[in-house]
């Protein structure tokens, strides 16, 4: 059956000599895959098309109850320009990607293509990638059932004195709780922000934005929660922590 599907390229992977395998988060039906014949050819007319992040129509051979299909061709309907020429938005970009790929949201009652494309809507036009990207993380973390306790302290739940960040225990910690040799001491300022990204959702990203300065620091909370709760390493984050050296 020829169907039409609308999605965000997550990977591209060679397969055979000259096929690929793409995999797109699709509105609606969540990640699929399709086998694209012919892409690694010079002249593949689908080379525009096909890459990763960009916001595509794919017109496939769809095969019911599968989740790989055969793809005839593929339009582009967002290429997100902006960010392929700024590499730091880039490498974000390739993180939400790989996240999205591997914590497969469309198992949960949310639409996952709607949040990233909200997200990478936002990636385009801000001047605080940082602040979106730790958002990002936080919003993930919801989604995967990983909520730090911000409300007091996660062992006495006193709301005074919290001082730090405990990632095994799983919140904020007071200073009269406070493991240093394990616990991540953090400035107020920095505990304030921490609490308002696990609280706040992507639609509430423009306060966000202005909020604060963001840096690498505060996206580096949030996926310390991510990989050890979740269990899956984001390979990509490794890469933006090069980039993230190299601007500061
Ligand atoms: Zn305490």
């Amino acid at each position: 059956m020829n169907k039409t599907l609308e999605g965000i390229i997550l990977s591209i992977r060679d397969y055979k000599e000259h096929d690929a395998i793409i995999k797109a988060l699709c509105k609606e039906i969540g990640i699929q895959s399709f086998v694209a014949r012919g892409l690694r050819k010079a002249n593949s007319k689908n080379l525009g098309a096909a890459q990763v992040f960009t916001h595509a129509k794919f017109f496939v051979e769809f095969h019911e109850q599968k989740t790989i299909h055969t793809m005839k061709t593929a339009e582009i309907m967002q290429s997100y320009r902006t960010i392929r020429e700024d590499l730091l938005k880039q490498t974000i970009a390739s993180v939400l990607c790989e996240c999205m790929e591997k914590a497969d949201l469309d198992m949960l009652n949310i639409s996952a293509f709607d949040f990233l494309q909200c997200t990478m809507n936002h990636l385009a036009k801000t001047s605080q990638p940082y602040g979106l990207l730790a958002l990002f993380m936080a919003n993930m973390n919801r989604y995967c059932g990983v909520e730090p306790y911000v409300e007091g302290c996660v062992h006495c739940h006193s709301q005074k004195q919290i001082q730090a960040v405990s990632v095994i225990d799983g919140g904020f910690v007071c200073a009269h709780c406070m493991n240093p040799t394990k616990d991540i001491i953090m400035h107020k300022q920095d505990l304030y922000s921490f609490r308002l990204l696990c609280l706040a959702d992507m639609e509430n990203f423009e306060a966000i934005e202005t909020y604060q300065n963001w840096t690498f620091d505060h996206v580096q909370m949030m996926v310390r929660f991510f990989e050890e709760y979740s269990g899956m390493y984001c390979k990509s984050m490794r890469f933006l922590s090069c980039i993230a050296k190299m601007d500061a």
